[in-house]
């Protein structure tokens, strides 16, 4: 059975400035889902903010093994319902991988109880990606570091918990690092932080980039077969 996922993106900034359209033509979620699915082994789909219900209705989250989001303009429109929606698929088994300044999503910082403040500067820094976690799924098929050319520059200290594992990590050419790649996990659900991916770069068009997402999709996918417990139950007797 293929990974089912869904792309959210709040698909903003495609439609505002040129620059952004010329690189991602039909919004930045057709070009990762789109890359997905060439992938093989994944179903991927779309959602973005002005659908209704954002397009994260429960029929959508119910067939969703994995849902990925991008969002930066626009994180106050996001409906508090719909993340508390999203919220409580992830703690029942969804995976979500959130990218680059997903890191102020109403749904990341929920998660994370924490501001995730960040430091940040738009000035074509050059970016290298190092492994600090050899082996890792999400790592798979990449070499011990990548470079993308230019992209917009995240500094520590970056305000998230102490994450599950910690595998990439960023140089830019201003020095600043960045812990770039963090798992975690909520209740039943796993998480992905990934950095990159500012609106005015080719980044998502990387093939490093696409693989890691990939990768990172079968990561975070549900169990096959695992069942998770719903509610707060009040058995009268015990098991024996
Ligand atoms: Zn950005």
């Amino acid at each position: 059975m293929p990974v089912r996922v869904t792309v959210w993106n709040e698909f903003v900034h495609e439609k505002k400035n040129p620059a952004v359209a010329e690189i991602y033509p039909e919004g930045i979620h057709e070009t990762i889902a789109q890359a997905l699915n060439r992938a093989g082994n994944i179903a991927a789909r779309c959602a973005w903010l002005d659908q209704p219900e954002h397009g994260l209705t429960d029929e959508v989250l119910a067939d969703t093994d994995v849902l990925i989001w991008w969002g930066h303009t626009a994180h106050h429109r996001v409906e508090d319902r719909i993340v508390e929606r999203v919220h409580g698929r992830v703690l029942a088994g969804m995976g979500i991988i959130v990218l680059h300044s997903g890191h102020h999503a109403k749904i990341f910082k929920k998660l994370m109880g924490t501001s995730c403040n960040l430091k940040w500067r738009e000035a074509d820094d050059r970016e290298i990606l190092w492994i600090t976690k050899p082996n890792h799924p999400i790592l798979a098929g990449i070499d011990d570091h990548f470079v993308l050319p230019s992209e917009e520059m995240y500094g520590e200290y970056f305000d998230v918990p102490e994450p599950l594992e910690t595998i990439l990590i960023s140089n830019f050419t201003g020095g600043e690092v960045f812990r770039s790649g963090l798992t975690y996990t909520r209740g039943a659900g796993r998480i992905f932080y990934f950095r990159p991916g500012h609106e005015t770069y080719p980044t998502f068009h990387d093939a490093n980039v696409q693989r890691i997402i990939q990768n990172a999709c079968h990561w975070a996918a549900p169990v096959a077969g695992g069942t998770v417990p719903v509610g707060c139950p009040n058995p009268k007797k015990g098991w024996v």
